[in-house]
């Protein structure tokens, strides 16, 4: 499959692990997308919307022939699938899928937007996302994700902590069926 995209997958309702690992496995069973490397799970503090309970935070890198509006669609049935109900903006939600690069494509239509618009300010998704695509050059921000990731306040880099390892190819052990 010819092009590269990044996910971000984030829960803060429920059983956390249990949505993240049921949305990697509905992503692996899609037939036209190939999930290759995950990062390790991170608990977050929530951003935005304070006062909810902390997040469970990971990134995952998939090859895919799907056209971005189409990764789109699935990424959304799939949230559906798993008791997303779109209650507040920012609020909390059992799974949250967002489409974080697709090769270094600048998209901007109606209700897409990649590069996602927040990523570059948000550690909870720059410091998975730089353990997997740390060397990955972005034409919008015109920078590496290790330079945006260097560019978080101590501060920022200290509500994402290390929860569960598990980066890698083999990584996808703990997200068998
Ligand atoms: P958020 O992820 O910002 O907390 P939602 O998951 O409710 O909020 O998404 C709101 C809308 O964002 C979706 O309806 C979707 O159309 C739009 N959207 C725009 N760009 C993206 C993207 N890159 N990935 C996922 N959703 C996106
Ligand atoms: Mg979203």
């Amino acid at each position: 499959m010819t092009n590269d995209c990044y996910l971000a997958l984030g829960s803060n309702i429920g059983d956390r692990e249990y949505y993240l690992r049921q949305a990697v496995c509905k992503l692996r069973q899609h037939k036209s997308l190939d999930p290759v490397r995950l990062s390790s799970i991170y608990e977050t503090e929530p951003v935005g919307v304070t006062g909810q309970p902390a997040f469970l935070n990971m990134v995952l890198h998939l090859k895919t022939e799907l056209t971005p509006g189409k990764v789109l669609e699935t990424t959304q049935s799939i949230e559906q699938g798993l008791d997303r109900v779109r209650h507040e903006r920012w609020g909390p939600r059992t799974i949250d899928l967002d489409i974080l690069l697709y090769n270094d494509e600048n998209i901007k239509m109606n209700e897409l937007y990649i590069p996602h618009p927040r990523m570059h300010e948000r550690a909870f998704v720059l410091i998975p996302l730089n353990e997997i695509a740390a060397a990955q050059y972005v034409s919008n921000y015109k920078q590496t994700i290790q330079e945006l990731t260097d560019q978080l306040s101590g501060r920022e880099k200290e509500g994402v902590r290390l929860w569960r390892k598990c980066s890698g190819r083999g990584g996808f052990g703990l997200f068998e069926n």
